[in-house]
């Protein structure tokens, strides 16, 4: 970690980050203590940064833990109300995630990611398109490893694609990513931004540092995007799937381009959805920014069938397409997926209670040939379906029987559809859970 302008960080939340940051710091010689409310003093990584010389604090977060500390590399999940972080911001000390530690660790590319959705989508797609063009890469952040921990241990001239939260992006001073991808912005964690102003800002920390031999690459289809982005000093590269861009990436009715040049045809690309299009779009600019080749773009667009639980091609049976979309925990989501399919759709939906309706989801209903609903929400579900006129709605207990009622009700050509519209966790740990669960059914279906 060099020239990182503080000497006695304090890493707040022990989760896999924090760890990671912790022994980072103080193999860098830093002075670190570490604070987490429900770590246990006999767990393993904690004895292990005790053993390093970290000052771990567990059970609490008392106040005094603050003196002498400069900085605090807070994990993305605690809230900005913790007390500690309030008395923090009374005290001047500034407020860092371990994504701000990159700046510090590596002068190798990093493409950052970010946006309300699609961030693992793209981001799954860039670093794919990467490898498929024999351009040495890792894929860190929100995805899965740490990301401050794979910035430290790249080799020459590997790519870091990182996928970036708004949660992550509201704790970074001066990381500036080479090329920064800004998919979209919808009302979204306004629990924890309070306004969609916060978010929007803290969105836009991704490309603030970034200068003129910077790209940021952003959808020109979204107007909260496009305004936010004048700001920035970046070479500006725009993506639309409405309009033609001879400086940017586009498509048409057969095409999907990048600046004057055919990347390939729409008909050959194998996820589905506009959504996805967009997304596609998105990662196809920053890879060939970044050094791909249009052939290992091509490669990956042709064979790449979807994130597992994003709007994912799992199996044909008997002529009907199943699709596990279990990451759709909101009306949003499950729109997106709604729309991707012209051919009928039967959908799988329900889950936690959130107390919200189902009403926005009706219009999307409308080619919607049956439902099977199950989970708190499965009631409101039903009537929300019934409004929308869905001929068959049956409410089923468990993921089997929905599969297996989907499929009785399915005829050919059909695509049976997991998008819940709900999160998972009234009867199950994870949305990941869930979407295993539909899957395996899927594949078990005789
Ligand atoms: P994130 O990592 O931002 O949560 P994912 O790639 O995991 O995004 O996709 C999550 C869900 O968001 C998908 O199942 C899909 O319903 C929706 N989604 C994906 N990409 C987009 C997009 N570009 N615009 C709107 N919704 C999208």
């Amino acid at each position: 970690i060099q020239h990182f302008p503080y000497d006695a960080p304090l890493v707040l939340g022990l989760a896999k980050s924090g760890t990671a940051a912790c022994e980072l710091l103080i193999e860098n010689g830093f002075d670190v203590k570490a604070n987490d409310l429900k770590a246990k003093v006999d767990d393993p990584s904690i004895v292990k940064l005790q053993r390093l010389g970290v000052e771990v604090v567990t059970g609490g977060h008392p106040l005094s833990l603050l003196d002498n500390v400069d900085v605090i590399i807070k994990n993305p999940g605690i809230n900005y109300e913790n007390t500690l972080i309030q008395e923090a911001i009374k005290r001047d000390i500034p407020i860092l995630t371990e994504i701000e530690l990159i700046h510090y660790l590596t002068n190798n590319p990093v493409i950052g990611i970010t946006g309300s959705n699609g961030k693992t989508t793209t981001t799954t797609l860039v670093h794919q398109m990467l490898i498929e063009s024999n351009k040495a890469t890792q894929v860190a952040g929100n995805i899965g490893k740490v990301a401050s921990e794979t910035a430290s241990k790249l080799k020459t001239d590997e790519t870091l694609v990182v996928e970036l939260s708004s949660f992550q992006l509201m704790g970074i001073q001066q990381f500036q990513p080479k090329i920064s991808v800004f998919l979209n912005l919808f009302q979204a964690h306004l629990d924890y931004h309070h306004t969609f102003e916060n978010y929007k800002n803290a969105k836009a920390n991704i490309f603030k540092n970034q200068q003129e031999n910077d790209y940021l690459v952003y959808n020109a289809d979204d107007p909260v995007v496009s305004d936010l982005v004048a700001y920035s000093n970046a070479a500006k590269i725009p993506f639309s799937t409405q309009v033609n861009l001879p400086n940017g990436a586009w498509c048409d009715d057969k095409n999907i381009y990048f600046k004057k040049d055919p990347i390939v045809a729409r008909e050959d690309i194998a996820l589905v959805g506009n959504h996805n299009l967009e997304n596609i779009l998105a990662a196809s600019s920053a890879a060939l920014l970044a050094g791909a080749t249009f052939d290992g773009v091509r490669h990956v667009l042709t064979t790449f069938t979807g994130v597992k639980h994003r709007l994912q091609y799992v199996r044909t049976f008997q002529e009907r397409l199943f699709y596990n979309d279990s990451k759709a925990t909101n009306i949003l989501a499950t729109s997106k997926a709604l729309s991707a399919f012209d051919r009928p759709v039967i959908l799988l939906a329900g889950g936690l209670d959130r107390g919200n309706d189902f009403d926005d989801l009706i219009p999307y209903l409308q080619d919607v040939k049956a439902m099977v609903v199950f989970g708190e929400t499965a009631n409101k579900l039903h009537l929300t379906g019934k409004t929308a006129g869905v001929a068959s709605i049956l409410h089923v207990e468990t993921m089997k029987q929905a599969v297996e009622e989907a499929y009785r009700m399915s005829n050919e050509n059909d695509v049976i559809l997991l998008s819940p519209a709900c999160a998972s966790w009234d009867q199950y740990r994870t949305f990941e859970e869930r979407g295993d669960m539909f899957t395996e059914a899927v594949h078990t279906l005789k």
